[in-house]
C-alpha cells in the first residue's frame, strides 16, 4: 500500500473501579493501545453524574498514554433494552441509553458500544429489531459527536443481533448512517452459526459481513474464543486457543488490514494473561 497504514489497536475490557480515569491507566499497564471500559456500574439503572475532575483526569490520561478516542470502545449497561415489547420499560432504556452516550459525549469519546436488544417472545423479530432502530434514532438526535456501534451477539435467549441480516436491517432505518456502525465478538459470531475455525470459514463468513453488512460500519472487535460450541447460540467466553474456535481466525484478523484502525478487545475469562494475550496478537501482525 503506498498510503500509510492505520495501526492494529489491540487492548482490554479493563477496570474503572474507582472512578473511569482509572481505566486508560489499567489499559497501559498491559500493553495495549486499545481499551474499553463502563462508564458507570453495568448493573445497576441509577449512576451519579461523572465529576469535572474524574473528566478532566480521564482525558489527561488518555492524552498521556496516547489513547485516541478512535481506540476506546465504552460498553453501556447490561440493563438496557432498546427493542423491550412494553412501552415503560422502552422509556426507561432509551433514557439510559441517552445518559450512557451523554457521558461518552463529556469524556471526549467517540462510540458506545451497546447489545441490540430482546423481543422478550412478546413481539415478533422485525418489530423489535424496528424499535431498536427508533431507539437509536431518538437517542442520536439528543447528543452529538458519538457513534452507536451495535454488538452482534450468540443469540441466547430472546436476545437478536445473532444474524447479520439484524444488523442490516437496524442500520437500514437509522436517519443519520455516519453514527451507527458495529461491532463484531469472535465468541457471538461463532456462538451464532458463522464458522471460523480455518482460514476457508474465515473468509466466508467475513465475505458474508461485507455483503450483508458491510466493512465501513465496522468500528470494533470483541476477540473471545467461545465454551459454547459451534452455533451454540451460547455466550461463553474463553482465552484466546483454549476454546471451541481456536487461534486461526485471530492470526486471521491480525493479518487483515480491514482490522486495522479499530479498538480490538479482549473480553476473555483470564484477566491475569491479557498480557501474553495482546502480545501474541501482536505477534500475529508482524
Ligand atoms: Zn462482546
Ligand atoms: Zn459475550
Amino acid at each position: 500500500m503506498s498510503q500509510e497504514q492505520a495501526n492494529y489497536y489491540v487492548g482490554a475490557h479493563v477496570s474503572a473501579a474507582g472512578g473511569v480515569e482509572n481505566s486508560p491507566l489499567n489499559a497501559a499497564k498491559l500493553g495495549a493501545n486499545a481499551f474499553a471500559l463502563f462508564t458507570k456500574n453495568q448493573r445497576r439503572w441509577e449512576a451519579k453524574p461523572l465529576t469535572a475532575g474524574s473528566i478532566k483526569k480521564f482525558r489527561d490520561s488518555c492524552d498521556r498514554l496516547g489513547f485516541l478516542p478512535q481506540q476506546i470502545l465504552p460498553h453501556d449497561s447490561y440493563l438496557i433494552n432498546l427493542g423491550h415489547p412494553e412501552a415503560e420499560p422502552l422509556a426507561k432504556s432509551r433514557a439510559a441509553f441517552i445518559d450512557e452516550l451523554q457521558r461518552c459525549e463529556q469524556l471526549g469519546l467517540c462510540y458506545l458500544n451497546f447489545h441490540p436488544g430482546s423481543h422478550l417472545r412478546k413481539v415478533d423479530e422485525e418489530t423489535c429489531l424496528t424499535t431498536i432502530a427508533e431507539s437509536i434514532n431518538i437517542a442520536l438526535d439528543r447528543t452529538k459527536g458519538v457513534t452507536a456501534v451495535i454488538e452482534n451477539t450468540a443469540g441466547q435467549g430472546s436476545n437478536l443481533g445473532n444474524r447479520f441480516e439484524h444488523l442490516a436491517h437496524i442500520i437500514e432505518r437509522v436517519e443519520d448512517k455516519s453514527r451507527v456502525a458495529v461491532c463484531l465478538d469472535t465468541c457471538h459470531t461463532f456462538a451464532a452459526g458463522y464458522d471460523m475455525r480455518d482460514r476457508a470459514d474465515c473468509e466466508k463468513t467475513f465475505a458474508e459481513f461485507e455483503r450483508i453488512v458491510g466493512f465501513q460500519y465496522l468500528k470494533g472487535m470483541h476477540l473471545n474464543d467461545s465454551k459454547g460450541e459451534f452455533a451454540s447460540r451460547k455466550d461463553r467466553h474463553h482465552s484466546l486457543g483454549m476454546g471451541e474456535i481456536g487461534l486461526e481466525v485471530f492470526r486471521y484478523i491480525m493479518s487483515d488490514d480491514r482490522f486495522r484502525g479499530i479498538p480490538l478487545v479482549l473480553e476473555t475469562i483470564d484477566d491475569t494473561i491479557w498480557p501474553e494475550e495482546i502480545q501474541m496478537l501482536r505477534e500475529f501482525s508482524l
